[in-house]
C-alpha cells in the first residue's frame, strides 16, 4: 500500500471489539491475568500498552522496518539508542547537529567514557577517514540542522558496514514521506515526533525504527528497562498527527519552495539555504535519496543588529523554538538551539549571529511572505535611522 495510505488509516481497524475507526485510548496501567502464567498480552504499561504499540507499528510500517518505539521525547529516544554503547565505544556523529544531541554526547556520554567525533558528514571522505578501530556507529543528520548540509545515506551505510559500525540517521527533518533511511541502508532511524510527525505543536514525543529483529531486541529491552516511554494521550495525538502527515508535508514544501525562491532575490538577505535550489551543492544527492526538499529553511541578513527588530516585528510568524507544525516559526540557532555548541564551532560551521532558521507552516505562503517582507523592511530601517 502507498505511504498516503498508510499515514490516513493510521490506528483504523485495530479494535475488534468495537470497530473504533480512531485507535482507543487506553489509560490503564494494569491488565488482569486470565489465568496463572497466563497474558492477554498486555500485563504493564511500561512494557507494552495498546494505544503506543498501535503508534509503533505504524511508525514501522512507515519506515518500512522491523519494529518502532516510541518516548517521551526525541531526546529519549536518542538516549535510548546511546544505551546502545558501552565505555571504550567511540560514535562518530555529524558536526552540524542538533544542539540536544550534541550536549548528551559531549555532557552525559563522555563522562562515561563513550567517546564522539564531530565531522562534516557530507564529505565522505571525512567519514572513511575518522572511522577508529572503536567506532560502533555513524550518527547523521541530512538534511542537517541549521545549514541543511546534505549526507549521502548509501554511502555512508556502507561504510559504516564495512567497518561493523551501524548508521544512525536523524531524520527530523525529512519524516518517512520524504525520506526512508532503513531502505537505503540505515540500521536505526530516529526522529523527534515533537516536530513533523505530531505536526501540531502540541504533543512531545521521539521515535526509533530499526531494520534488524536483532536491534529491536536490544532497544526493546532498553526501553522496558529504562521506561522513558510515550503516554498513552500522547501516543494517540501523535496517531492523530500522523493521519495528515502527508498532506501536511507535500505543503510545507510547496510553501517554502515559493520561500526559499523569494528570499533569495529578496536585496535584504544576504544568503539562503534550502536543498531544494539549484545552486545547493547536496542538491542532487538529496533527489536521489528523498521524495522531497522539505519545509526547512535558513537564512541570513547581511547585520546581526538586523535580526531583533526582525524578530520583534513579525506579526504571522512566530518567534518561538521547535519546528514541523502548522504555524510557521523562526529560530535563531546560535541562541536558541545551538546554544550549547562553543562559538568557535558554531562560525566554523556557519551558525553565525546573522543566520535564521525558518520552520514553514500551512498558512497561505503569500501572508508569509508579507509577514517577513515588512519585518525585514522595518529592522533594516530601524538601524538605519539608529545609525543615523
Ligand atoms: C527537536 C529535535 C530533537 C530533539 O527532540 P525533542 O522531541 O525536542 O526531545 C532531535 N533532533 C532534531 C533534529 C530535532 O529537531
Amino acid at each position: 500500500m502507498h505511504i498516503d495510505t498508510r499515514c490516513s488509516q493510521a490506528g483504523n481497524r485495530r479494535d475488534p471489539l468495537t470497530g473504533a475507526v480512531s485507535t482507543p485510548i487506553h489509560h490503564a496501567t494494569t491488565y488482569a491475568h486470565p489465568a496463572l502464567g497466563a497474558s492477554t498480552g498486555f500485563d504493564y504499561t511500561r512494557t507494552l500498552n495498546p494505544t503506543r504499540l498501535v503508534l509503533e507499528e505504524t511508525i514501522a510500517s512507515l519506515h518500512g522496518g522491523a519494529r518502532g518505539f516510541a518516548f517521551a521525547s526525541g531526546m529519549a529516544a536518542i538516549d535510548a539508542l546511546a544505551r546502545l554503547f558501552q565505555p571504550g565505544d567511540h560514535v562518530l556523529l555529524s558536526d552540524d547537529l542538533y544542539g540536544g544531541t550534541y550536549r548528551l554526547f559531549e555532557q552525559l556520554l563522555r563522562p562515561l567514557g563513550i567517546d564522539a567525533t564531530y565531522v562534516n558528514t557530507s564529505d565522505v571522505r571525512m567519514v572513511a577517514e575518522h572511522l577508529q578501530a572503536n567506532t560502533r556507529a555513524v550518527f547523521v543528520e541530512t538534511p542537517s540542522n541549521p545549514t541543511l548540509k546534505i549526507t549521502d545515506i548509501r554511502t555512508v551505510a556502507d561504510l559504516a558496514h564495512r567497518h561493523g559500525a551501524w548508521l544512525i540517521v536523524d531524520n527530523t527533518f525529512m519524516t518517512p514521506y520524504f525520506q526512508r533511511p532503513l531502505e537505503l541502508g540505515a540500521d536505526i532511524v530516529v526522529e523527534s515526533a515533537t516536530k513533523y510527525l505530531g505536526g501540531h505543536n502540541d504533543v512531545l514525543a521521539g521515535t526509533l525504527v530499526v531494520r534488524s529483529e536483532d536491534l529491536a531486541e536490544k532497544l526493546y529491552f532498553i526501553q522496558n528497562s529504562v521506561g522513558s516511554v510515550l503516554g498513552p494521550q500522547d501516543a494517540w495525538l501523535l496517531l492523530r498527527g500522523l493521519k495528515t502527515l502527508h498532506v501536511r508535508m507535500d505543503r510545507h514544501e510547496f510553501n517554502a519552495r515559493k520561500l526559499a525562491d523569494w528570499l533569495n532575490q529578496h536585496p535584504l538577505v544576504s544568503r539562503v539555504y534550502y536543498p531544494g535550489q539549484a545552486d545547493h551543492p547536496g542538491r542532487e544527492v538529496h533527489a536521489l535519496q528523498a521524495g522531497g526538499f522539505g519545509g526547512m529553511i535558513s537564512f541570513e541578513v547581511p547585520d546581526a543588529a538586523w535580526v531583533a527588530p526582525l524578530l520583534a516585528n513579525l506579526q504571522v510568524i512566530t518567534f518561538a523554538e521547535s519546528l514541523g507544525g502548522v504555524e510557521s516559526l523562526m529560530t535563531y540557532p546560535a541562541r536558541q538551539t545551538h546554544a550549547d555548541i562553543p562559538e568557535s564551532i558554531r562560525q566554523r560551521l556557519g551558525v553565525t549571529d546573522t543566520l535564521l532558521r525558518l520552520s514553514v507552516g500551512l498558512e497561505n505562503v503569500d501572508d508569509l511572505i508579507t509577514d517577513l517582507n515588512q519585518a525585514l523592511q522595518v529592522a533594516v530601517q530601524g538601524v538605519m535611522s539608529h545609525e543615523a
